[in-house]
């Protein structure tokens, strides 16, 4: 039996394991999965004593998916352009291997199980932090027409946008998409596609952009999912757009680290269906 968790704090909360017990389940894998909560003055040491217990792997949750990555001794291209990882792999003498699932998760809810194409869109994306640092690079590989980040820090949105901007393994993609940061009273009407990488819903606070920036029809995503998404879901029906929640980024997300330990691509699109009508 190998063991997996997810490390985060507060971790209570995590439907991870859920999703993963179900996941070996139905690949047949012989792991466990558990939450493991991490004090906010020492990651590190949690993240060793995982390791010396004889943990696998874990995936890693708010706010220690930059920790994460620094501690890491090697990294996938996707954590390095995030400088953040939400999933570890550890060798047999303990190395720790570095990956970021977060934006394959999100583009393939939105193209696959949403039906909804990225080539040659219009997408903007709120939010700069961890979570926006991980999709960032996966949105800019399926290929918009334009890719706009808004943050209500403005220098982060800067940052995160020209650290992609120099990144060789983005220039090819770069010839055909334009990337910007722009403060919100620089933002253009008519988005095809709006995702919200901001904790707005998660404290209750406003939606936080215009509506103007919503094509009729436009997708509008929240990260976020269950109850706490319920306000930009509204905000999305009632100016045209259609909503989606973040509970297919976090199966799918869930999907792409259990295949990155166990070689095995789980059934992603059953199990959403199944955590929605649990969630339902
Ligand atoms: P984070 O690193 O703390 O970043 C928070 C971001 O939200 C920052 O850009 C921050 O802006 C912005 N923000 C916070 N409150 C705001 C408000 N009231 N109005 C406008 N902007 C606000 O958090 P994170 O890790 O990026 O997570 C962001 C969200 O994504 C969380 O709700 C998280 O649960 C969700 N998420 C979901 C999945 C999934 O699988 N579905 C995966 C990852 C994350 P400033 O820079 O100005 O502070």
């Amino acid at each position: 039996m190998d063991h997996y968790g997810v490390l985060g704090n507060p971790v209570e909360h995590s439907k991870s394991p859920a999703i993963h017990a179900r996941f070996a389940e139905l690949t047949g894998q012989a792991m466990d999965y558990c939450k493991l909560l991490a004090p906010l003055d020492n990651f590190a040491q949690a993240l060793q004593q995982w390791i010396d217990s004889g943990g696998r792997g874990c995936n890693v949750t708010v706010p220690f998916k930059f920790e994460a990555f620094q501690l890491a001794g090697t990294a996938s291209e996707r954590a390095t352009l995030a400088q953040a990882a939400n999933t570890l792999s550890f060798g047999d003498a303990g190395q720790i291997a570095a990956d970021n699932t977060d934006g394959a998760g999100l583009v393939r809810d939105i193209q696959l199980n949403a039906g909804v194409s990225l080539a040659g869109r219009d997408i903007l994306m709120l939010g700069a932090g961890g979570a926006a640092a991980g999709v960032l690079g996966p949105l800019l590989m399926a290929g918009p027409r334009r890719l706009v980040v808004t943050n209500r820090t403005h220098a982060k949105a800067l940052d995160l946008v020209a650290r992609h901007a120099k990144h060789p393994s983005l220039h090819a993609m770069l010839q055909k998409t334009e990337l910007l940061a722009l403060e919100q009273q620089g933002l253009q009407a008519n988005f095809d596609v709006v995702i919200n990488a901001t904790a707005s819903s998660l404290s209750g606070g406003a939606v936080p952009v215009d509506p103007r920036v919503l094509k009729p029809g436009a997708l509008a995503y929240d990260m976020m999912y269950g109850a706490a998404a319920k306000a930009f879901s509204d905000w999305a029906l009632a100016h045209g757009a259609v909503p989606r929640d973040g509970l297919g980024m976090l199966v799918e997300q869930a999907a792409e680290s259990f295949a990155v330990w166990r070689g095995v691509r789980p059934p992603s699109a059953q199990v959403l269906q199944e955590m929605r009508e649990a969630l339902a």
